[in-house]
């Protein structure tokens, strides 16, 4: 996608004064996010946008009777494969210190299985490498070094996951932003403080971005990219894949990989290895997933809780919501702050009914979308917002706003 200077300068987040407005409490889901109103029915594949070129390798397994999480491997493997998803497997954003370090769950929900990698160096297929973790050992999640060592064992080749793009963006945020980084007090803490906006911060960040193109020049980041890169520096994308699916018979499974989020501290590992957070499945009830902000979700277990609201009677939907709504109750005392919390789920029920909601709409042109075929063919739909507008990027500096929008994952 290309951006130019002056789509940078035309599109804005949310204003400040609109954001605290909203949320103190004037929110109003987006106005064009309805779900499709589809009886349920069997099969039915669901996944992350990022997902959608790689929908009908999974729909296919189910459909000629495969296993459900062979249907969702089929899916994000695409992603992980793809050296331009910059949010998954090769090519993923790399850490603080230039490495790419992966995380990846799954659960199958005929026997009850689960398997999980975390900060995973040189593998690329960590959501295989989950399932062999699933499938080969009497555990349920290896980190690190060891996680590495026991690919290797099983014979997972070892690749160099960082591409040059990756590295040149990484080094435009290492130069320009270096002391924008992960290191706390964290938002959530009550130390935390937001910068100060005094004088004109849209000309300060203005002049941020002229200063940072031209680094990017030096770096040599092609000059199509440069923009792009740019907005990946100042607003760190989330993406990831989660996928869930249910077969005819009603077996399900799901799974979540992600590179994490972009230049993290060595040895992070947010929620996507996490059962229960990144990924949950009860073969009784539903499946369901995320990406975003994993030290959100990871508070609110947000799959297992959605998938347990389910079990209480909730609809996809409405139990999807509820979680949006523990996370933004957990910054109560600091509505604010929940500008920088992106949050997206996909939820699936064991009957096929299926809903895709999210913290924050995204932009009019570009409202936050999934992916799903459940036998109408594959498609994008709007999720559902819990708030209209934009997320933005961490850490908060003056002035911040997005490029031109890409359609968010
Ligand atoms: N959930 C992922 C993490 O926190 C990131 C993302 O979805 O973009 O690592």
């Amino acid at each position: 996608m290309k951006f130019s200077r002056r789509d940078f300068i035309a599109t804005t987040a949310i204003g400040s004064a609109s954001l605290a407005l909203d949320l103190q409490g004037q929110t109003k889901p987006a106005a064009s996010a309805a779900p499709s109103v589809h009886p349920p029915k069997k099969p039915v594949i669901i996944c992350a946008a990022n997902g959608y070129n790689y929908l009908e390798r999974g729909y296919g397994v189910l459909s000629g009777g495969g296993d459900t999480l062979d249907a969702v491997m089929q899916v994000i493997t695409g992603p992980e494969d793809d050296p331009n998803d910059d949010s998954v497997g090769l090519g993923g954003l790399p850490n603080e210190d230039c490495v790419v370090e992966l995380d990846a769950c799954c659960m199958h929900g005929p026997t009850r299985m689960a398997g999980s990698v975390a900060g995973v160096r040189d593998i690329k297929n960590v959501s295989l490498l989950a399932k062999t973790v699933m499938e080969h050992t009497g555990h349920v999640m290896l980190v690190g070094e060891g996680a590495q060592k026991f690919g290797f064992m099983m014979g997972f080749p070892k690749e160099n996951l960082l591409t040059e793009r990756s590295r040149k963006t990484w080094q435009l945020w290492r130069e320009s932003m270096s002391n924008d980084d992960w290191w706390g007090p964290g938002l959530a803490s009550p130390k935390f403080k937001f910068p100060d906006t005094a004088g004109n911060v849209s000309e300060y960040y203005d002049e941020r971005i002229k200063r940072m193109e031209k680094l990017a020049e030096r770096i040599g980041i092609e000059p199509e990219f440069r923009m792009a890169a740019i907005e990946r520096v100042l607003n760190p994308p989330s993406g990831t894949i989660h996928c869930s699916a249910v077969n005819e018979k009603g077996e399900m499974s799901g799974a979540t990989t992600t590179s994490g989020l972009a230049w993290k501290l060595a040895g992070r590992a947010g929620d996507s290895p996490i059962i229960g957070a990144g990924s949950y499945t009860d073969q009784d009830v539903g499946s369901a997933g995320a990406t975003g902000n994993g030290e959100e979700n990871i508070k609110v277990c947000g799959a297992h809780t959605i998938v347990e609201n389910m079990r209480r009677g909730m609809s996809p939907q409405e139990a999807g919501m509820d979680v949006l709504k523990r996370i933004a109750r957990n910054y109560e005392g600091h509505p604010e702050k929940l500008q920088y919390v992106d949050m997206s789920y996909y939820i699936l029920r064991k009957d096929g009914a299926y809903a895709g909601v999210c913290m924050w709409s995204g932009p009019p042109e570009h409202l936050r979308r999934f992916a799903v075929n459940d036998g109408n063919g594959k498609r994008y739909e709007n999720a559902v917002a819990l708030y209209q507008g934009q997320s933005l990027g961490w850490p908060p500096m003056p002035g911040r706003k997005h490029l031109a929008p890409e359609q968010k994952k």
